[in-house]
């Protein structure tokens, strides 16, 4: 009961939580950020978690997309979120889509958490802090002082400084008996109000939303940059990663007419790599590392070339379709470090653009990803200019709470 909202023996309002996972992720670079891992579980695994080891939380409703639902489930299912209740779709608004989530509480609910599952590093203190005030007010919804300056801006001038000791940043989640909120979404349904948060719905119909203390740490994921700084400070809290090492090898032979194509950098060159795909020597051989590192067999298993889907198919899908088989069986890349040799051209010039290319597509820091370059000295195939040849090494990590792969 320590952090439920009630003590001795007083009864609590039955509490529903939805958390809100139906976003476009349009700012992520093609990530879909509630299912990107990060500190070692999918993003939105974290907050299920969170509410989950809450005892101010009886249900858990999941609003997403319709194309995630299936994913959703068997997250939540795999991770043992006993108050999961339901995965319901997500609407066209971020009101509509709370409003899903509503439908889908039990009707004896009677205090309802709405949380963004963008906000992965929410805490049970800061769940039962919220909850508590609203069991009493009705209304309320965390906040932070901002540290920062804020100016008013019109037509590119600054035309006034408020006043920051007024200003409060919105976190999530935000509670509400679970009239309030009906009311406030049928409120804001009747005049077509969409906020970007429940008590902007609610405090126009008068109620009053009571402030809580918010969480600094409680950052919110917008564009692929936070995954960084969550990961840093998930960094001390992290679950211990079993890791397994993988190992992959890729020649490609040099011909004319074709570009050359490595890391998905295209390269200025008489010659390029032949293959059935774009032939990227380099991609290839750190999807096979990837795949090894997890003993899922290798490329051509995966993607045979007799597979008219993977003619000429870019490095960058198969990388991309590689995470997504590893995340399957309940693996995530961790790191890769790769060397091609090629006796021409000079690489280095491209090796930026190369780790750039790997570290978006295997969705991992730059920081973990390494390209190295080395000629054979004339020697063999690479030095006669007859081929290029790629090798990785890469760790992958399971993901905790993933299903044991038989
Ligand atoms: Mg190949």
């Amino acid at each position: 009961m320590a952090d439920g909202a009630a003590g001795r023996g007083e009864a609590r309002p039955r509490t529903g939580a939805i958390v809100v996972a139906a976003g476009l992720s349009e700012r992520m670079a093609g990530l879909d950020k509630v299912l990107t891992p990060v500190a070692g579980r999918p993003v939105l695994l974290h907050s299920l978690l969170a509410f989950e080891r809450c005892d101010a939380v009886d249900e858990i409703v999941i609003v997403t997309r319709e194309e995630l639902e299936e994913r959703v489930n068997a997250l939540a299912a795999s991770a043992g979120c006993a108050k999961v209740r339901f995965v319901v779709r997500g609407g066209a608004t971020r009101a509509e889509s709370s409003r899903h989530g509503l439908g889908a509480l039990s009707k004896e609910t009677e205090l309802v958490l709405v949380h963004d599952a963008a906000r992965p590093l929410v805490t049970p203190e800061l769940i039962a802090r919220v909850a508590a005030a609203a069991a009493v007010t009705g209304a309320a919804l965390p906040g932070v002082a901002p540290v920062s300056t804020i100016k008013e801006e019109a037509g590119g001038v600054s035309v006034r400084t408020l006043d920051r000791a007024r200003l409060r940043e919105a976190q999530t989640p935000q509670g509400f008996r679970r009239g309030v909120l009906s009311k406030a979404f049928a409120a804001a349904l009747r005049d077509k109000f969409d906020g970007t948060d429940e008590a902007s719905l609610v405090e126009r119909t008068g109620v009053p939303v009571a402030l809580v203390e918010g969480d600094r740490r409680n950052v919110k994921i917008t564009v692929p940059e936070d995954l960084a700084v969550v990961e840093a400070l998930a960094g001390g809290q992290a679950p211990p990663q079993q890791t397994r090492v993988g190992f992959g090898y890729d020649v490609h032979r040099l011909v004319e007419g074709r570009p050359l194509i490595l890391g998905g950098v295209e390269i200025p060159h008489p010659t390029g790599l032949l293959g059935h795909s774009d032939a990227d020597v380099l991609d290839h051989a750190v999807c096979d590392a990837l795949l090894g590192g997890a003993a899922l067999g290798d490329l051509g298993l995966h993607f045979p070339d007799t597979d008219p889907r993977w003619k000429d198919a870019k490095g960058s899908v198969l990388l991309a379709r590689t995470v997504e088989i590893l995340r399957d069986s309940g693996y995530v890349p961790v790191n890769v470090d790769a060397t091609v040799a090629a006796q021409a051209p000079r690489l280095a010039p491209h090796r930026d653009a190369m780790v750039t290319h790997l570290a978006t597509f295997l969705r991992l820091p730059e920081s973990r990803v390494s390209v190295k370059f080395t000629t054979t000295e004339r020697l063999g195939f690479e030095g006669r200019e007859e081929g290029i040849a790629a090798s990785a090494i890469a760790l992958v990590g399971r993901i905790p709470l993933a299903p044991e792969v038989p």
